[in-house]
């Protein structure tokens, strides 16, 4: 079965939405990612876990978002930046397109952590309004968490060894490895703590772009990546499908 809904065609995008009620939906950014790696690194990431988990989950997936909330990045050029309440309402615009045709839940794949919140909301607004369910998965601390030994901290900064290694795997025509630098990030003027919160942008810390240890980087290690972020989001994307319409919607007032 086809999974890309972008390569179907509507007769047969109709056959899937009449038999089912799920979707998957990669977003991610177009943003500096080092002197090395693309700019459409956390798109490109994103696009290529969900169309694997797609085909091996038989669900549809659509194209990826490329543009995501990068204000922080804009320096470096060619950073595309939408600000979070267009970003929002773009999502928000997609999921409720895949509603018209009764899909009622939704894996939206990040691949990069400044979407986070505006996608949390849209999540929140779709479940409060809308009757859908929309669940948000990040690659990269799924990654962390199951082979927190694969990279160490250091390569696991924006741009760094884990990002690059991804890259290799996936896509390394688009990859300079000769371009690759190792920076230890400055400090900035003051450091966020949990009580008071700083906003300084990516120049603030780096001159390259990358955070810690990027020329480590291996497609071996790319490969291990990809592959155990894919079983796990195979297995988020299986629990959430069996889960009740019922049990996932927002509760009534209480008595
Ligand atoms: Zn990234």
């Amino acid at each position: 079965m086809k999974t890309l809904l972008h390569e179907m065609s509507w007769v047969e995008a109709r056959k899937y939405f009449i038999q089912n009620d799920f979707a998957i939906l990669p977003v991610g950014s177009t943003e500096q990612h080092g002197p090395h790696n693309p700019l459409g690194t956390d798109h490109l990431i994103a696009r290529a876990l969900a169309e694997e988990v797609a085909k091996l989950t038989n669900t549809i997936c659509l194209p990826v978002i490329p543009f995501g909330v990068s204000p922080h990045h804009r320096q470096f050029w060619g950073t595309i930046s939408i600000n979070s309440t267009v970003f929002k309402e773009y999502v928000t615009q997609v999921l409720l397109s895949l509603k018209y045709y009764n899909v009622r839940k939704v894996v939206v794949v990040n691949g990069h952590g400044g979407n986070a919140d505006a996608l949390r909301e849209a999540a929140r607004k779709m479940r409060e309004k809308h009757e859908m369910f929309v669940s948000v998965f990040q690659w990269w601390p799924a990654a962390t968490k199951l082979q927190p030994k694969l990279f160490n901290s250091e390569e696991r900064g924006h741009a760094a060894g884990e990002e690059t290694s991804m890259n290799l795997a996936l896509h390394p025509r688009l990859v300079n490895m000769k371009a690759a630098v190792n920076e230890k990030p400055k400090k900035p003027l003051a450091e966020s703590d949990g009580i008071i919160t700083w906003i300084f942008d990516t120049t603030d810390y780096t001159k390259s772009g990358v955070f810690g240890v990027a020329k480590s980087a291996s497609i071996k290690r790319g490969k291990k990546d990809f592959e155990a972020v894919v079983e796990e989001l195979v297995k988020h994307v299986n629990t959430l499908k069996k889960m009740k319409m019922k049990d996932l919607l927002a509760k009534n007032l209480v008595d």
